[in-house]
């Protein structure tokens, strides 16, 4: 699933290209991506401005000239993709943008767990936890501090902190030395510091290598990432840790593979050398 280092690139990837352009024409071939299900994207969309593209949490925020906003969430396997009008539309296409210089921006989601969310003049965030490079230690502190759940759960938790999933997090964890079944709330102020520096430094690592493949995962030039490569714990089940040799743990918690060292993440105490 796209993260935070996914959905950024995307969104550097459409803003040399989207903001300025007029939407002249829309087509929507399936109607329950769109949330609300009552709002007419068709007609709210047609003949608006971009002005601009960001991105909060996982999602990709788009500001019209009408002064309203709409986010994309590209879910499991959503890709948005800037195509010329003579590109054969590819299976699973929902929605076709077409823009006045005749490109077309395309979302196409085989598994659909993404879709459109129009937002109105609302930004529609006061859900979401911190930005995770923006957040300080001792934020992260009352945060965690006010769970009892583990850490790996704790992270993932868009309320908490937003932006972060399954990979970074278990990337982060190895990082700080933190076993993930650690409950939040036990963690050290050390172990804090510790965990909100390598979660920035894991995330702009990833950034700088314009996130990880995972599936399909391209940005939207059709450019794939690199960062996979640099993964240490995620999906390196059995494989020697690259600090110590270990044999990579993989445990299930709360539904989410979860990948660790036990010996450079111990449950207690410290680092066993
Ligand atoms: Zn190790």
């Amino acid at each position: 699933m796209p993260e935070l280092p996914e959905v950024q690139t995307v969104v550097d990837s459409l803003n040399p290209i989207l903001p300025g352009k007029r939407m002249t024409d829309i087509q929507l071939f399936r109607r329950d991506i769109v949330t609300p299900p009552d709002v007419d994207l068709v007609a709210k969309l047609k003949n608006r401005v971009v002005v601009s593209v960001e991105r909060r949490a996982k999602r990709i925020i788009v500001l019209l000239d009408s002064n309203e906003r709409f986010y994309i969430h590209l879910g499991m396997s959503g890709r948005l993709m800037i195509e010329q009008a003579d590109a054969p539309v590819l299976k699973h296409t929902h929605l076709i943008v077409i823009l006045d210089d005749g490109a077309q921006l395309r979302f196409r989601d085989p598994r659909r767990f993404g879709g459109i969310w129009w937002l109105g003049k609302e930004m529609g965030d006061e859900q979401l936890g911190p930005e995770p490079l923006q957040v300080s230690s001792k934020q992260l502190a009352k945060r965690l501090g006010a769970t009892k759940r583990v850490i790996k759960s704790a992270l993932l938790d868009q309320k908490l902190i937003a932006g972060l999933g399954n990979i970074y997090v278990d990337e982060s964890l190895f990082q700080a030395g933190i076993h993930p079944q650690t409950r939040a709330d036990k963690l050290s102020g050390s172990q804090i510091k510790a965990l909100t520096r390598a979660i920035k430094q894991i995330l702009r690592r990833a950034l700088h290598h314009k996130g990880s493949t995972l599936r399909d995962f391209v940005d939207a030039n059709g450019s794939a990432g690199d960062y996979r490569k640099k993964h240490r714990v995620y999906d390196r089940e059995d494989e020697p840790c690259v600090t110590c040799k270990t044999p990579i743990k993989r445990i299930v918690i709360t539904g989410r593979s979860t990948h660790f060292c036990s010996n450079c993440q111990p449950r207690k105490g410290a680092r066993r050398r």
